[in-house]
């Protein structure tokens, strides 16, 4: 639309006569909507050309009203708009007058409303700089809303654009904004905070080792690191961090991981995918409330073959065989649990000392098992960045993408099921000598501690003994090595 200044040669009535129109409280409005892309109108120019024209017609104006920086179509309060509708309303203000009717509304329903109110306070004066127009008559307010409805049309088709720049920048891995930076990088989103990234670290190899996010939790107050916000950890932000692509150098996008992205990564996608196999494997396992009970899961019944469970009873705990539907024991056997654990932690302890740990461990190191996992994870995330690339290019739609990453992701998240097993050995990785950890163990966390012992032993079976005994007959404990 040519503003009504440079329209040149259009014969109007009004600019003929007038001091014939009697308006003495026009009221102006400009809006400076968000969108910078070309369109942008400053508040500054919208006004000198209202005026102008009010000047033109011979309009006294009685007030400007400015609303800054918001997008009539969001649907976000405008207070100077809300003020000048109020004013209009009770009469203070006898006539409109506005650069375009874009900037007055970008929805069709507003635009019946700011119709409604003029109508109702008798208003029949309103201007356009841009796209003259009277909305008194019926083809006025018929073009009025023709207008608004493109209006509208045109934003709906912005929001479609930025989304597509969302998509795309997520196929190129740049980091999508957001109003708090993300933990362990700067408010770029990019720059590697070197401080947080090895609190990042630590708390990784820690969560690998067994701890739970919990006892992490803990570790971060008393090592006084505070949240991005100032605040304390709680579980569910660390998970969130810990299961982040971010913190591996990958870019996210709507959930997903899409591909490498363009900031440094803290970790290693192949540690990520560990985190993320641990926490399937928790989240399997059910287990929430703060342990209490080092060998849980680790114990058979020598009787019947089934599991025992931990149970507080009276005073002391205790390791027992349940029967019924949900346990499916023979409910016949018991044992103390304090003399058993001291006994299976220092049986652990003495293997941590033998020579097979060590050539397990070394064996381990470059077990063909776990890297070709690896490598099989890696080839997926490559085949998920080339399909996001496709996307980004719109050589696909979003439905195909969906699609094609389906068997993909199914076939990752087995992978990193496989991964998670051979996981386990990693809390004896970077463990000192059986020697030293018997010095350091009452300070490690139950989770830790509990970690430790699985990763050595599979399971111990636990044969039956006398009623009520209160010590350990060590005969009854056959412990079944994992290393
Ligand atoms: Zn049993």
């Amino acid at each position: 639309m040519v503003p009504f200044a440079e329209q040149g040669g259009v014969y109007d009535p009004s600019l003929m006569c007038p001091l014939v129109s009697g308006v003495r409280a026009a009221a102006i409005y400009a809006r400076i909507s968000s969108d910078t892309e070309g369109k942008a109108l400053g508040v500054a120019r919208q006004l000198e050309d209202c005026r102008r024209l009010a000047e033109r017609v011979g309009w006294t104006i009685g007030q400007e009203y400015v609303d800054n920086d918001l997008s009539a179509y969001s649907g976000k309060r405008r207070h100077a708009y809300e003020q000048m509708l109020a004013d209009l309303a009770e009469g203070r203000r006898d006539a409109v007058v506005c650069y375009h009717v874009d900037r007055l509304t970008r929805r069709p329903v507003e635009l019946e409303q700011f119709v409604a109110t003029v109508d109702a306070a008798g208003v029949r004066q309103v201007r356009f700089v841009s796209g003259n127009m009277d909305l008194g008559t019926g083809d006025g307010l018929l073009i009025g809303r023709i207008m608004a409805a493109v209006a509208a049309n045109e934003s709906a088709a912005k929001s479609r654009r930025m989304r597509r720049k969302w998509d795309q920048n997520a196929a190129q891995g740049l980091p999508h904004g957001g109003s708090t930076r993300p933990f362990g990088f700067d408010a770029d989103r990019i720059t590697v905070r070197p401080d947080e990234a090895d609190v990042v670290r630590q708390v990784v190899a820690r969560y690998l080792a067994g701890e739970s996010l919990r006892s992490l939790c803990t570790w971060l107050g008393e090592e006084n690191v505070p949240t991005v916000t100032g605040g304390q950890w709680r579980s569910p932000t660390l998970r969130g961090l810990l299961r982040s692509g971010r913190i591996a150098g990958l870019r996210e996008h709507r959930g997903e991981v899409v591909g490498p992205a363009q900031w440094q990564a803290i970790i290693s996608p192949a540690d990520r995918d560990r985190v993320l196999a641990r926490m399937t494997e928790r989240a399997t396992s059910g287990r929430r409330t703060p342990r209490r009970y080092v060998l849980s899961g680790l114990l058979r019944c020598g009787r019947c073959g089934g599991k025992l469970f931990a149970s507080p009873r009276e005073a002391s705990r205790r390791y027992v065989c349940l029967p019924g539907p949900d346990h499916r024991g023979c409910g016949r056997l018991t044992v103390v649990a304090e003399p058993l654990e001291d006994f299976l932690v220092e049986a652990v302890l003495q293997r941590l000392d033998g020579p097979e740990l060590a050539d397990v461990m070394a064996g381990q190191r470059g077990d063909a098992g776990a890297g070709e996992l690896s490598d099989g994870l890696a080839g997926d995330e490559a085949q998920l960045q080339e399909l996001a690339e496709m996307f980004g290019k719109q050589e696909i739609s979003a439905k195909e993408w969906r699609a094609a990453r389906e068997p993909i992701e199914r076939r990752m998240k087995d992978r990193r099921r496989q991964l998670a097993v051979l996981t386990r050995t990693d809390a004896l990785a970077d463990l000192p000598g059986g020697g030293q950890l018997r010095a350091q163990w009452g300070g490690l966390s139950l989770s830790r501690q509990a970690a430790i012992v699985a990763a050595v032993i599979d399971h111990a079976v636990i044969g039956p003994g006398q009623r009520g005994a209160r010590s350990l007959d060590p005969s009854r404990v056959e412990a079944i090595w994992r290393v």
